[in-house]
Parts: structure tokens; C-alpha cells; sequence
């Protein structure tokens, strides 16, 4: 009989968990929680404790735990076709119909889905396509990228090098060369307090701007970002940055990678984050929300310009040499259908904007006059509270003190709320499932204010 004490010790001298510290948890100083079901909102942890997951595990069970229509279909899928490859125009029923269902809801100038199994690896893949892009265009030195500080775009070689957060890059050897990084939109932590949003959009596109004349536009192949700033902190962009940063894209003919890995499928209220903030993406990286997390499945969305490009590429060299064996692997595509499908039923992205609307509402009405609380944040099913020491001048707390952290300790520990302590500076996040009703979000924000009033006073 598997006991507790079992999985302790199989956890602590098997178990090589990812973004944790190692030695601690070997040690058994760390959170070894075992999770063993969960329906809603709601997970359950091995010893029946109930969780609200205000984080929809990593912002990717978008519709929820337990469904059983995205179940049935992985379970029929299985019985009916467990695997087969889409080398050589291969292909089934699945991975053919949500090929159509995610082109029917991407903006109208995307053409085709390139189809992997996670975030990292779609973004591999994009990096791989712009550059097959240039050198079947006869630029072989347009091979840079651009990405933002705080940017997350994974944690590969060349993604982990994207990802503009110290932690990803440290001891790895990373960033590998082709990758720049330029800064990020976060107007909060402007330096200049009495800068306006217009004049901070202007800075950092006079930034960008001055990295470009650098390095030499001939040299730039793309700029990749996330519509809202995610794990770097959850930052809605300031108003009129993307058409700002577009306009320069365009001017040096550098291709645009939208990241939707978070936003994609409604989390912002819109079905693509490029479609919220009028971005005109050459490529749409898709992961978490395309299946609700029920099965690995992500996917890299080319415009017809691209496509153009790249079939020009296959007409001279032979076939694409890039594919891994489990693209548009059958069991993701079909939980993929099932997910989508859900989302209409269910109007899940109207919901995602509208009770979203309410939570941050809601963080504002309880912490907006906190001594301690700098800024509450959000866009759609996405929220954040950033901690500071001094609210007048936003000075930041000594990082050693683990503010955020403890927060979110507080907030599980006295009401099992799992918010997210995002890993760079004292912010509080908020990805919940798009199901959450306005009695959930009032329970969240109870909750957050005692955990803040507990760490905080
Ligand atoms: N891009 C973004 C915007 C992400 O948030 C993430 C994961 N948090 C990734 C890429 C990487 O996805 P994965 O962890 O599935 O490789």
C-alpha cells in the first residue's frame, strides 16, 4: 500500500523537479504538496485539504478542472488512435479540424499551425522559421532577436536566452548571442516619477530605436514579446506601446512573434491578445489555453507572408527539416477541440472579461489605500499587486525580506488560496480559470487582504 511516507521519500530521492531549489527540497525543507484531484477552481491535495487555484495551476487550465468532455475525448481518442506521426503529410482527423478551429479564430492574415507539445519548443520552432524565413530571402545576416527584459518565452537554449529574466540566464552560459534584449513596459517602475504614459511609450521606443541603429537593423531578424507581460510580472502594456513598437518594427523590416502562450484563447477577455491590443503578428506562439492544460499540445501560428516565404524555401532545398515526433500529437489535438469547443459553449472568454473586470475591482477596493501596496494591475482573467516599501517615492523592499512570498504563504496557509509570487520583485499574481464566479473573486480578494494585512499590517 502506498503510504505518505513512501511518496515523501520517493519525492525527495527520485523527483527532479523543475524551478526548485534543489538542495532544499532534498533536504525535505520545501513544500512537498501532492495534489490528487481537483474539480472548478478548486484542487485537492493528497490529504483532502481544497485549494482555490487562483493561478489555474500555471495559467493554463483555462476552463477549469475536471472536465468531463475534454476527458471523454482524450479517453476516445486514445481507445480510437493513441498516436500517429504528421511527418510526409500525414495527419488525422483531430490534428486536421483544430488545425481549422484555431485558424478560425486567429486574426484573419494568419495562414497555417505548426503544431509542438509546449510553449519552449514553439518558440524554438519560431526562431528556427524566421530564420529559414531569411536565408530563403537571401539575408543570411538578419539573424538577431529582440527581446524585452522580464520577458518569459521559455526555458530552452535559445528560449531560456529569450526569456529576459536573471534567474533563467545564470550559471546556463545564457544568452546565446543572436538574442538582445530591450526594455520593458512597465511603466510602474518608470524612473522618472513624473513621466506620462505617452512620454514613457516614447522612451522605450527611442530605446528600441538606439539598440537597432547599434547592432544594425541588417542584422535584426525579429522582435518577440508577450501581449501582457507575464511571468515578469504581469504588466498590461501602456496605452499605445504596440502600435508604437510596431510602427518601428515595420520601418526595418523586422518580423514581429506574438507570444500568446498565456494570453491565447481568451485569458484576456479577447480570443488573441493581438487582437486586444491591434498587434499584427508574422507568427502566433499558442500553448497552455489551446488545451486547457488537459494534454501537451502547443502550436506556432504563421501569417500569409511567412507562408508564402516558406513554401518558396521547400520548392528549392526539398522538405522543412524541423518536426519533432510528437507534433499534433492525436491526444492533444483532440483535448484541443474538446477545449475550444468548450470556451464557445460556455462563453468563457466573456467571462474571463467581465469577472476578471470584477476581481481587480475587487483587489482595488481592499488594498488600493494600503501603505504598502504600489500598484494593483491587471487585464482580463490576469491581476497583479505590486508590494513596496514606500508608496510616495515606489521604493522597493529589500528582496532579502521575500515579501511577495510571504504573501502568498499567508494567503495559502490561512484561507488556501494559491496566488502566484511572481519571481522577479514583490508581486502578487492572479491567472485564475475563466470559470470563476464573482463569489470566487470575493473570496480571493478577502483572502489577499488578510494575507496583506498578516505580512503587511
Ligand atoms: N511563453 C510564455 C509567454 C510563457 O508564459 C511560457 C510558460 N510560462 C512559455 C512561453 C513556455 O512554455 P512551456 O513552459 O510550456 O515550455
Amino acid at each position: 500500500m502506498l503510504t505518505n511516507d513512501h511518496l515523501d521519500a520517493w519525492d525527495r530521492d527520485c523527483f527532479f523537479h523543475p524551478s526548485t531549489h534543489l538542495a532544499q527540497h532534498a533536504r525535505g525543507e520545501s513544500a512537498n504538496r501532492v495534489i490528487r484531484t481537483a474539480s472548478g477552481v478548486h484542487i485537492e491535495d493528497r490529504d483532502g485539504t481544497q485549494l482555490l487555484d487562483a493561478f489555474a495551476g500555471l495559467y493554463c487550465v483555462n476552463v477549469g478542472y475536471g472536465r468531463q468532455e475534454i476527458a471523454d475525448a482524450i479517453a476516445d481518442q486514445a481507445r480510437e488512435l493513441a498516436y500517429y506521426h504528421s511527418y510526409v503529410g500525414h495527419g488525422t482527423e483531430a490534428s486536421i479540424t483544430l488545425a481549422k478551429m484555431i485558424l478560425d479564430r486567429s486574426p484573419s492574415h494568419m495562414s497555417k499551425v505548426y503544431f509542438g507539445l509546449g510553449g519552449s519548443d514553439a518558440n524554438e520552432t519560431n526562431i528556427k522559421l524566421v530564420w529559414y524565413y531569411n536565408n530563403i530571402l537571401g539575408r543570411p545576416q538578419k539573424k538577431k532577436i529582440i527581446s524585452r527584459w522580464r520577458g518569459y518565452h521559455g526555458s530552452g537554449l535559445m528560449t531560456g536566452s529569450l526569456t529576459g529574466l536573471e534567474l533563467f540566464h545564470k550559471k546556463f552560459d545564457l544568452p546565446l548571442a543572436q538574442v538582445v534584449h530591450t526594455d520593458a513596459p512597465y511603466y510602474f517602475r518608470r524612473e522618472d516619477t513624473n513621466q506620462s504614459e505617452a512620454e514613457f511609450v516614447a522612451q522605450c521606443v527611442a530605446s528600441l530605436e538606439a539598440l537597432i541603429k547599434a547592432e544594425g537593423a541588417e542584422t535584426i531578424a525579429a522582435f518577440i514579446g508577450e501581449p501582457v507581460l507575464g511571468t515578469g510580472g504581469i504588466v498590461p502594456p501602456p496605452a499605445g506601446y504596440w502600435d508604437a513598437i510596431q510602427a518601428v518594427l515595420e520601418k526595418h523590416d523586422i518580423l514581429l512573434i506574438a507570444d500568446e502562450v498565456v494570453t491565447g484563447f481568451g485569458r484576456l477577455g479577447s480570443m488573441f491578445g493581438s487582437d486586444h491590443y491591434g498587434m499584427k503578428p508574422d507568427i502566433i506562439t499558442i500553448a497552455k489555453g489551446l488545451t486547457s492544460a488537459y494534454a501537451p499540445l502547443s502550436g506556432s501560428i504563421v501569417s500569409d507572408r511567412m507562408w508564402k516565404v516558406l513554401e518558396q524555401g521547400t520548392d528549392e532545398n526539398g522538405p522543412i527539416g524541423h518536426g519533432w515526433t510528437y507534433s499534433a500529437h492525436p491526444i492533444g489535438a483532440a483535448a484541443g477541440v474538446a477545449n475550444l469547443e468548450l470556451i464557445d459553449k460556455l462563453g468563457l472568454v466573456e467571462n474571463a472579461g467581465t469577472v476578471g473586470a470584477y476581481l481587480q475591482e475587487g483587489l482595488r477596493a481592499a488594498l488600493g489605500a494600503h501603505a504598502h501596496v504600489g500598484d494593483i494591475r491587471g487585464e482580463g482573467m490576469l491581476a497583479a499587486v505590486e508590494f513596496v516599501e514606500d508608496r510616495d517615492d515606489r521604493r522597493l523592499f529589500d528582496p532579502a525580506r521575500k515579501i511577495g512570498p510571504q504573501v502568498a504563504a499567508a494567503l495559502l496557509e490561512q484561507d488556501r488560496v494559491i496566488a502566484r509570487a511572481m519571481p522577479q520583485g514583490d508581486i502578487l499574481g492572479f491567472a485564475p480559470p475563466f470559470c470563476l464566479t464573482r463569489q470566487d473573486a470575493d473570496q480571493i480578494v478577502a483572502a489577499t487582504q488578510r494575507a496583506v494585512e498578516t505580512v503587511l499590517g
